[in-house]
């Protein structure tokens, strides 16, 4: 499978009309370049797959209706759901880049290292994930395990009956949760129960940063560190951690996030400047249920980024697709 999903087909001026409005202008009367720069990227979101609630294909679905025109599938630690949304991203003309946000421990903290553009067959990669999905299982044993101390029963069953795909996640847990009535929502959940501190945490010992960029970087794929802002570090560990990250040669930094406000992606473009990292915008969209965190709507990189995807070659792969278009409508 090539690393993106270009659907775009000469003999059909109409497969990508949904996505992209100004590809049904009259190009044979109107001399408009075929360069185009105005692509909308959302390279980070969760399906069924990990702690996502749509399918891969309604996802994508959603996407689609929603303008993106490039997007992102990466699933914590699985790559499964990519299949279905490639097919799916197919149909509709929609590019779709083969995802994954790994979990990563680094220092004793909990990082999310996202690989885009990644070989999803490519076997380190693959070999190093499986290895995270059983860490994830024994935590979630052991999360069960405290959460019966506490008082609550029957909470690894609850949360697996939340998890459609192949990985057991807090989020499930916190679903669970929230069902049986122990919490009102899933922020509160969260602050209650699953966080440092609280009954139902246990720390993961996931993946060492430079296993998982290694993974990504093996499998042809670009290391993105997703939502900087999110970590809670002083700024001297943020720095170090971006440090140690370019010197796993990681590529990019998530600088704008959907859990980022316009301030903390001002601030993540100057890392993203100062240590030469490219830059990437996704959503990291989890579901309908989460109102404040729309698919497809990551705010503009800040002026002076470099775009994560300027060496993708989508602008071109537009301009040589266009001309047998225009070919072919003469006759
Ligand atoms: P895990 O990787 O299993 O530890 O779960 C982490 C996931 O929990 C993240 O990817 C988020 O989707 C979710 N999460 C973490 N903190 C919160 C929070 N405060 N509110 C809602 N979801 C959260
Ligand atoms: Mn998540
Ligand atoms: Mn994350
Ligand atoms: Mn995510």
């Amino acid at each position: 499978m090539s690393s993106i999903a270009n659907t775009h087909n000469n003999d059909s001026s109409g497969a990508n009309s949904g996505a992209n409005p100004e590809s049904n202008s009259d190009s044979q009367n109107n001399p408009q370049p075929a360069l185009r720069h105005d692509l909308h990227y959302d390279l980070h979101s969760h399906s069924t797959l990990s702690d996502g609630t749509l399918t891969p294909e309604a996802l994508v679905r959603r996407a689609h209706a929603q303008g993106v025109d490039v997007l992102a599938l990466t699933d914590h630690d699985v790559t499964d759901g990519l299949a279905e949304a490639s097919a799916t991203a197919q149909e509709l003309g929609l590019r779709l880049v083969p995802g994954v946000e790994i979990s990563v421990t680094w220092s004793g903290v909990t990082f999310h290292i996202v690989g885009l553009n990644i070989d999803i067959e490519h076997a380190g990669l693959q070999a190093g994930l499986a290895n995270l999905r059983a860490i994830r299982t024994a935590r979630g044993e052991e999360i069960a395990r405290r959460l019966e101390k506490h008082g609550i029963e029957g909470a690894l069953a609850g949360a697996q009956a939340f998890a459609a795909g192949p990985i057991l996640s807090r989020t499930h847990f916190a679903r669970f949760l929230v069902d049986a009535g122990h919490a009102k929502d899933m922020r509160k959940v969260f602050k209650k129960f699953l966080v440092h501190n609280r009954p139902g945490y246990v720390a993961g010992e996931w993946a060492t940063l430079e296993e998982a960029v290694g993974w990504i970087t093996a499998a042809g794929g670009q290391a993105v560190i997703a939502h900087p802002a999110r970590y809670r570090l002083s700024a001297t560990r943020l720095r170090q951690f971006i440090e140690a990250f370019k010197e796993c040669g990681g590529a990019s930094i998530e600088v704008v996030s959907g859990s980022h406000s316009a301030g903390e992606a001002a601030g993540m473009a100057q890392y993203a400047k100062r240590y030469e990292l490219l830059a990437s915008c996704g959503s990291d969209y989890h579901g309908p249920e989460q109102s404040w965190q729309e698919l497809g709507r990551p705010m503009p990189l800040p002026e002076g980024c470099v775009p994560v995807w300027q060496d993708w070659g989508l602008e071109e792969r537009q301009q040589v697709q266009q001309v047998p278009q225009e070919k072919a409508t003469d006759g």
